[in-house]
């Protein structure tokens, strides 16, 4: 004892006693730390008092007989029955049943109802101590020796209550050998005191390594939560949009599939959005513009009554899901009245904008997360042309999406030197009724002697790499056909955006001049608006080096797009041609004719040549016409002809004799 106390310099025993003492109140323990120490004890002092109880069967079987019946009967009786009460009490079952709180109070007076349960018990035995037989005195030292060593050993994670008994139990007993006075009972008394001391520090440096343990313990639980937290952080991040808040792409998709393999719900609906123009709204106003409008279409999305999960799926494209508990009526008013809020105008940075969308639907009936996103893309597409904004798709739709895909695969490996046929529309002076030239319109003559019109094979060919073939191929035919028709008419031929993009072209264009002698100046390219937003530095060079040629350029439907008057001005074009929209709303409301009048009163201002296309009627030629337009284009005066047909048309040096009206009048009259 000595010795060790001579290791250990006195005030730091005495702290680290101080320290286990503190630390032992349980007070900083949190609940899942209570808990298991709580079922420490459950599975130990259960034990401990069936121990407690033994002993003392053993000192009643000592001293029954030679000691009073309230030894030997009633106190025995009573300390058994608090043993028994308290074991238990501490059953595994017992502390499974209580909560925090209640084991929390449990384990707190653990300290004073263990030392209490021990100062009766030796009490009770010291009192049987004088006067005993050598074999009671014998059973006294074992029982008490029993009592403390099993104690504070059970006792070990919970000092406090360990030091306690052992000094409740220590105390008095070697006090009453003491009282002997004869050197046998104070060596028992003094090595009861070392083995109590021993056991202390037995107690307080398990107590040490116990705290360590739970030190690291409760370190690894925080690792732990921290990184659970980081995962769950992680998947929020890997399934969110930064953007606008919603699901990504590929959570969305994620969901939808999920959506569609539950066989326990009725099949989804699956919705695609895209916003109309929004490429202009990005261009015009900047990417802080089109990104709030993004949000905000987000967010009309997300609070849309009836739409279970949303998600952004591209730059303006969304998807989303509608419950298969809906029928299809149910479902289309949902997303027309999403498209409804969407189209509410709001103001951004002081510009007001009108977001505008058009959705595709298709019920996920037993298909494939691709099938249907393809259908819902058909029926999107759809929306878009047709001009609503929401397209289910239906039967016929399936029927052509069908005839696309096969369309699709056959256009991959099409001879198109050998298939691209060409149909030539006149452009009309209204006055002289004369033809001034022709565009050129590529069709597709499959080997089934099918005929594909360019709506569907001209965005193939542009996804897939082709579209510059068909330019080259469109500009060798359209020219060699045009060498046999009359001087001064001239041919319009159509350029895709990629051909804006290549060095080649002009030169393709003078070698194919070259080899037909046919004159630059009777060619007139059609381009689209398109490639001057997105590439006006190439859309300019290109333009000069082909009016360089002696070639004329002309800036094909005007007006659908974001149509700025700055193009006008921007790019030397020496013809406009205002799309067909604007023949087919004169006469509905006054703005699209006025807008067709500025463009044909600024083309006059620019010098530029000025074409007004899809005509129908003979109303609206007059309207036209009205407005100072002469040059026109569309059904009325004729659909695109074979060559054969042009040939003979312009057999005749006219156009038509009459306009079909005013022949229809005068056989009428
Ligand atoms: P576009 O350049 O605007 O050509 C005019 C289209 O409008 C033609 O359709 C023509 O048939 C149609 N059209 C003419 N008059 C009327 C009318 O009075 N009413 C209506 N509703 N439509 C009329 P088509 O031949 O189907 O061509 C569609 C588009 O395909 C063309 O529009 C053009 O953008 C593109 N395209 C055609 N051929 C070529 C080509 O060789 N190269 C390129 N890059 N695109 C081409
Ligand atoms: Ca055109
Ligand atoms: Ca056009």
């Amino acid at each position: 004892m000595s010795k060790i106390a001579s290791h250990l310099p006195r005030w730091q025993i005495a702290s680290r006693f101080a320290s286990m003492w503190r630390a032992s109140g349980h007070a900083d323990l949190d609940d899942q730390e209570l808990k298991s120490r709580a079922a420490h004890l459950a599975a130990r002092l259960p034990m401990l008092y069936l121990i407690f109880a033994l002993t003392a069967l053993l000192v009643v079987y000592a001293f029954y007989g030679s000691a009073s019946m309230i030894q030997t009967v009633v106190a025995p009786s009573i300390y058994i029955s608090i043993c028994l009460m308290r074991a238990r009490y501490w059953s595994n079952s017992a502390v499974l049943a209580r909560d925090e709180a209640v084991l929390r109070k449990d384990i707190s007076r653990l300290q004073y109802v263990g030392p209490g349960v021990i100062v009766f018990a030796i009490t009770w035995i010291v009192s049987l101590y004088p006067g005993a037989s050598v074999f009671q005195q014998g059973v006294v030292h074992y029982v008490v020796g029993v009592m403390i060593t099993s104690g504070m050993l059970t006792l070990i994670d919970t000092p406090r209550t360990a030091l306690l008994g052992g000094l409740a139990a220590a105390t008095p007993f070697c006090a009453v050998l003491l009282i002997f006075g004869d050197l046998d009972h104070a060596m028992i008394a003094l090595c009861q005191v070392a083995v109590t001391a021993l056991l202390s520090f037995i107690a307080v440096r398990y107590y040490e390594d116990l705290g360590q343990m739970l030190k690291s313990s409760r370190k690894l639980r925080e690792r732990q939560i921290r990184i659970e937290e980081n995962a769950a952080d992680l998947k929020v991040l890997s399934t969110t949009d930064p953007l606008t808040g919603i699901l990504n792409r590929r959570a969305i998709l994620a969901l939808a599939e999920e959506n569609i393999a539950d066989q326990a719900n009725a099949e989804p609906w699956l919705a695609l959005l895209d916003l109309d123009g929004f490429k202009q709204i990005n261009d015009t106003y900047g990417h802080p513009v089109g990104d709030e409008v993004l949000q905000l279409v987000a967010n009309r999305i997300r609070t849309a009554q009836g739409i279970d999960h949303c998600g952004r799926i591209g730059g303006d494209e969304f998807a989303f899901l509608i419950s298969g508990e809906k029928t299809q009526a149910q479902t289309v008013a949902i997303a027309e009245r999403l498209a409804d809020s969407i189209a509410a105008p709001v103001e951004i940075n002081g510009i007001c904008i009108t977001p505008r969308a058009s959705i595709g639907l298709r019920k996920t009936e037993r298909m494939s997360l691709g099938e249907c996103l393809e259908r819902a893309d058909f029926a999107l597409f759809k929306a878009k042309v047709s001009d609503v904004a929401v397209a289910l798709f239906d039967k016929a739709q399936e029927q052509e999406l069908l005839f696309k895909t096969r369309v699709a695969s056959d256009f991959k490996d099409a001879d198109l030197e050998e298939e691209l046929d060409i149909e030539f529309q006149p452009i009309i002076d209204f006055d002289t009724r004369q033809i001034l030239s022709l565009e050129a319109l590529a069709r597709w003559k499959r080997k089934d002697s099918s005929v594909v019109m360019p709506g569907i094979f001209i965005d193939l060919a542009e996804t897939t790499g082709r579209i510059c073939e068909i330019t080259d191929c469109m500009i060798s035919k359209a020219i060699a056909f045009a060498s046999e028709w009359p001087n001064p008419v001239g041919v319009h031929i159509n350029l895709s955006p990629h051909d804006l993009m290549r060095e080649e072209l002009a030169s393709f264009i003078s070698s194919t001049l070259d080899a037909t002698a046919f004159p630059a100046s009777r060619v007139t390219f059609e381009v689209t608006e398109t490639t001057l937003i997105t590439k006006p530095e190439e859309a300019l060079s290109a333009i000069t080096s082909i009016r360089a040629l002696g070639c004329r350029v002309a800036l094909d439907d005007f007006g659908t797009g974001f149509s700025s008057l700055a193009y006008l001005d921007r790019f030397p074009f020496d013809q406009v041609k205002l799309d067909r929209e604007f023949a087919r709303k004169f006469g509905v409301g006054t703005t699209s004719a006025a807008i067709a009048s500025t463009v044909f009163e600024l083309c006059q201002k620019l010098r530029m040549d000025c074409t007004v296309e899809g005509i129908e009627c003979f109303e609206q030629a007059v309207l036209a016409r009205n407005m100072g337009m002469r040059r026109m284009q569309g059904y009325y005066f004729a659909k695109p002809l074979k060559h054969d047909a042009v040939c003979a048309m312009l057999a005749n040096g006219e156009w038509h004799e009459d306009f079909p009206e005013e022949a229809a009048k005068r056989s009428a009259g």
